[in-house]
């Protein structure tokens, strides 16, 4: 092909520091909302957990799998949603700044895009932001310990948060007393005061709070309606069809064990 003219301003184009991401490695892309405590406030997310909030969050990185090149899971729990692409993604010549800006802006005018369809009636006050970061990881067994930490944090931050609130909301305790209670208390303490005191039974909470969101690709049906058009009429006839795509779909199971992934050992290939 012919070549283009090149200008003698183009050397500048030489600064750019190069941050391919290491070749067979698998490359992941964390978000997470910056200053989320204060954006839920303002936007009276409810205490511990904010399902409209959740299923936001998990929309956008539904649209985020849709749109970008070779993301094979994602897993997100509070403001915070991680990308892993395939180990032989060669998309954007595997360029680290890439895969983090498309995510992360994709990611945001998403939450932007779609806020209304979850808090109804609670205007979106002013516009969020998310900061990402590339991490790429060796092996198999490094990327699972990845994700497993991320699951690790939900479990532990999710537990402290249920206690923490059931304290304030169902004994009327302050936010520093709450604190001040749960202060060097281990995980069988703070069930024993969720079941003693509130009876509420830990293992019995949500799963997506307990576990947090994984999305896998996965073959759903979709009903849809086609017009048929037949040369005999004007207008042509509504007709249900169902197609069977490959979608983003969401599950909040244990990533920590090797169940899950000997059960989609295809993620991993
Ligand atoms: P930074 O900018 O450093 O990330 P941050 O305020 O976002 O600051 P995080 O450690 O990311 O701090 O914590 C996110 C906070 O957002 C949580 O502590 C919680 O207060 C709030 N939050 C996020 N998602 C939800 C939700 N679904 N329901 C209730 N609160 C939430
Ligand atoms: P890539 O994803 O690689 O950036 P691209 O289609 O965005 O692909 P660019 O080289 O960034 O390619 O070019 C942006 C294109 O967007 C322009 O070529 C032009 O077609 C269109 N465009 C952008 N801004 C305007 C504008 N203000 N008016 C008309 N067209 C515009
Ligand atoms: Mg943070
Ligand atoms: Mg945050
Ligand atoms: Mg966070
Ligand atoms: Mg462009």
């Amino acid at each position: 092909g012919a070549t283009m003219a090149k200008s003698k301003f183009e050397y500048v184009r030489d600064f750019e520091a190069d941050d391919t991401c290491l070749a067979h490695c698998w490359v992941v892309v964390r978000l997470d909302g910056r200053n989320f405590h204060r954006f839920a406030e303002k936007h009276n997310f409810a205490k511990p957990n904010d399902s409209r909030a959740l299923h936001l969050m998990t929309k956008c990185a539904q649209t985020v799998m849709e749109e970008l090149e070779d993301i094979v899971i994602a897993y997100g729990q509070s403001d915070e949603y991680s990308f892993v692409f395939k180990r032989k993604t060669n998309w954007f010549k595997r360029r680290a700044s890439k895969f983090m800006t498309h995510v992360a802006s994709q990611f945001a005018s998403s939450y932007v895009f779609y806020w209304r369809d979850y808090f109804e009636d609670q205007p979106l006050l002013y516009p969020p932001g998310f900061d990402g970061r590339v991490v790429v990881y060796p092996s198999n067994q490094t990327l699972k310990d990845y994700l497993s930490w991320r699951q690790a944090d939900c479990h532990i931050n999710n537990l402290y948060n249920t206690v923490f609130w059931a304290l304030i909301q169902q004994s009327g305790l302050t936010p520093v007393q709450a604190q001040g209670r749960l202060q060097g208390t281990l995980a069988a303490d703070k069930n024993e005061i969720l079941f003693s005191e509130f009876n509420i039974n830990y293992n019995n909470e949500p799963l997506m709070y307990r576990k947090g969101t994984v999305l896998i690709w996965q073959k759903v049906d979709e009903v849809m309606t086609k017009e048929i058009k037949l040369p005999t009429e004007m207008e042509g006839k509504k007709m249900a069809v169902t197609r069977t795509r490959t979608r983003p779909v969401p599950l909040h199971c244990d990533i920590i064990g090797d169940a899950f992934w000997k059960e989609h050992p295809e993620i991993l290939d």
